[in-house]
């Protein structure tokens, strides 16, 4: 039995995760954000923001965990989050992985499918970071991030997901995934259990950008964990009205699979590169899109909408301790 989930500072046990947002970036950066000029990265500017976001959330609402999902490719910098959890005494968890086709970094392990043995390769680079740590820093991931396109799981895709299964079946670490607008995440269960992982160290993640109820259904049949982790973004990059997804949780929630329901809301304190030119609309779209939404704001609502106050807690607390550092 797994006691404990790996965080960058060290082991945590389950009973000091308290409430956790499993699914967040406190860094994010498409690839290729290294060359932008305008604004490089400076890191005591970042490591200010990012602790005022976090210890905000902390105080007014009681975040004590944050699984950071950004991918190796990613604007992923482990040091850094380690500086920020040491600053703010909020546990956070890095992740292993890379992104998807589309919007990752494939051009490295594309060449090496060619001319190298790629799946290995993958499978080595993810479990080295799991049981040693990341590059030189010593600094352990504690989950594996993977990642499919949209209505398809690219060749590229799948050998994240075999890696991913093998290192999670040795080691028991815990797989996150980035499901493309609402699709393949049946798929995405369906093929990690066979590669060998356990359904219960698996949560499918951006269920909130799927309204087929039948596919919903075929992905907690298989006994994984479910993210609707985008709360609070709507609008914007064809997100879903909110409405829809509470209805879903709900309704999920009814269907007998309560405890297999996980809230956060992928929000990114410091999107790496330049800064974002957007419409008025989508600043209103995105005016829910922080770091306490979920908390102030769904919880509540959920409890509206018929949900029990422990079930709708379970949300952010048990539910998360379960799948990171249960059986
Ligand atoms: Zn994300």
């Amino acid at each position: 039995m797994r006691t404990y989930v790996q965080t960058v500072t060290g082991s945590v046990r389950a009973d000091e995760l308290g409430r956790c947002l499993s699914h967040q970036h406190v860094l994010f950066g498409y690839p290729g954000w290294e060359g932008a000029v305008l604004a490089p990265f400076r890191w005591e500017e970042a490591l200010e923001q990012a602790a005022a976001v976090l210890n905000d959330a902390k105080q007014r609402c009681g975040l004590q965990t944050v699984i950071d999902a950004t991918p190796a490719d990613c604007g992923r910098k482990v040091d850094f989050l380690k500086a920020v959890s040491e600053r703010t005494g909020i546990h956070i968890v890095a992740s292993s992985g890379y992104y998807y086709e589309g919007e990752g970094a494939p051009a490295y392990f594309k060449f090496r499918m060619a001319y190298g043995n790629a799946e290995e390769e993958i499978y080595q680079m993810m479990r080295r970071e799991v049981t040693e740590g990341v590059g030189d820093t010593g600094i352990r991931t504690g989950v594996i991030k993977v990642g499919t396109s949209a209505g398809k799981i690219t060749e590229y895709e799948d050998l994240f997901l075999r890696g991913a299964a093998r290192v999670s079946a040795e080691t028991g670490v815990r797989i996150i995934t980035h499901t493309q607008a609402g699709t393949m995440g049946s798929e995405q269960a369906r093929r990690l259990i066979s590669y060998g992982a356990k359904p219960e160290h698996i949560m499918i993640g951006h269920l909130n950008n799927c309204t087929d109820m039948d596919e919903l259904l075929k992905i907690f049949e298989q006994g994984v964990y479910g993210g609707f982790d985008r709360l609070g973004i709507q609008g914007f990059t064809g997100a879903l009205p909110e409405s829809r997804r509470l209805a879903e949780i709900v309704g999920l929630a009814g269907s007998g699979y309560a405890d297999k329901l996980i809230l956060s809301h992928d929000s990114i304190i410091r999107m790496l590169g330049d800064p974002w030119i957007y419409s008025e609309q989508d600043a209103k779209d995105l005016a829910h899109w922080n770091w306490t939404h979920v908390f102030e704001d769904v919880l509540p609502r959920l409890q509206e909408m018929g949900l029990r106050p422990e079930q709708a807690e379970a949300m952010v607390t048990d539910n998360p301790q379960r799948l990171f550092v249960g059986e």
